[in-house]
């Protein structure tokens, strides 16, 4: 089983239950949620690190390890479009972590948090045989205006920020720009309220895994086809594979409806058109006329799941 096929079947085994105020539930970057009355939407995500699978614990400082686990989460709300509240994190420590690797863990990780304008408000502590880390993230944004992967029309236009495939490659590498890019990935989070409130964005989700599956992931769940048919910006040095199926750039990947046209950058930050919505077979993605597998990172490829 892959992970899209665990999802789905989670996702229909907590079929039929209703959660009263979960206006969003699996399948999304946040689950949303509105209290009776509530102006604003709460939205919720949580993300694991694991280490050997995430991070080595040879090679990531501590403080990457605790930045990277808050990007993760935060990169999930800015995809909707949020403003971040707040984290809760529990983390499992290893036999060879000491006080020096939890001081730079929480350090790398409160410095984000705090950038971002979030608060840590809890979490658990406990021991593993290898670190495990579970970030949960809260951010709001005004009832009913969260950027969805659902959201997509047949017409509007592909887009991704930034350059993708430099994590990838610096995971490979462990030195230069392309590793500090690994080490310390920048949440979209204004680019994310930029395509909410001025862009009218019909669909957004964040590149956590490769555009090859993410955007499988928002043509499927817009009930549509994607082709893209313009070249990727694929970042300095790496390859197009590393583009399309290496994880963890934390770009932002969203569709515009027609005839809206964004600026080049957004506050310094490539915004570069790369395909077009169709009506067609739901997931399908199809890149220069051939279909193109689903190829990045699957969490469960060793699983027997
Ligand atoms: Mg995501």
């Amino acid at each position: 089983m892959n992970e899209l096929e665990a999802v789905e079947r989670i996702r229909s085994l907590a079929a039929g239950a209703h959660g009263k105020g979960v206006k969003l539930g699996i399948g999304d970057d946040c689950a949303i949620y509105q209290s009776p009355g509530a102006r604003e939407d709460l939205l919720l995500t949580t993300d694991m690190v694991i280490e050997d699978i995430h991070f080595r614990a040879t090679t990531h400082p501590p403080d990457a390890v605790g930045w990277r686990a808050a990007a993760r989460a935060l990169s999930d709300i800015a995809a909707m479009g949020g403003a971040p509240r707040f984290v809760l994190v529990s983390l499992a420590l290893a036999g060879w972590t000491d006080r020096r690797w939890l001081d730079k863990f929480y350090g790398g990780l409160l410095r984000l948090v705090r950038r971002s304008g979030a608060v840590l408000a809890g979490g658990d502590l406990g021991h593993a045989g290898c670190v495990y880390c579970d970030m949960v993230a809260g951010g709001v944004v005004p009832h009913g205006t969260a950027l969805r992967r659902d959201g997509a029309r047949a017409g509007d236009s592909i887009w991704v920020s930034g350059e993708l495939g430099g994590s990838a490659l610096g995971f490979e590498t462990g030195h230069g720009a392309a590793w500090r890019r690994h080490l310390y990935p920048e949440p979209r989070l204004e680019l994310g309220r930029y395509l909410r409130t001025r862009l009218k964005a019909t669909a957004a989700m964040d590149l956590s895994d490769g555009i090859s599956i993410d955007l499988h992931r928002l043509a499927k769940a817009s009930g549509l086809k994607a082709r893209l048919d313009r070249p990727l910006p694929v970042a300095r040095g790496a390859t197009l594979d590393h583009a399309l199926n290496g994880g963890e750039d934390y770009e932002l990947l969203f569709t515009l409806p027609p005839g809206v046209e964004p600026p080049a950058r957004s506050k310094g930050l490539p915004l570069t058109r790369v395909g077009t919505m169709e009506k067609g077979k739901a997931g399908v993605v199809e890149f220069f006329g051939r279909p193109l597998a689903p190829g990045g990172y699957d969490h469960l490829r060793h699983t027997k799941a």
